[in-house]
């Protein structure tokens, strides 16, 4: 798993992999400190911290 959410979002890979995005995305458990996005692992992300519950 190379790619990261942070840059394909910006492509068409979103349109064209709808059920996979809907995993990454559907229960979010990091966030990136830098693009902001969330994803539900941290190889998704460029700059990934965990998502704290209170
Ligand atoms: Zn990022």
């Amino acid at each position: 798993m190379s790619k990261k959410l942070c840059k394909i979002a910006k492509e068409d890979w979103v349109k064209n992999n709808q059920n996979e995005f809907y995993e990454i995305a559907k229960k979010p458990k990091y966030y990136c400190t830098k693009c902001i996005r969330a994803a539900s692992d941290k190889s998704w992300l460029c700059k990934p911290k965990k998502l704290e519950k209170e």
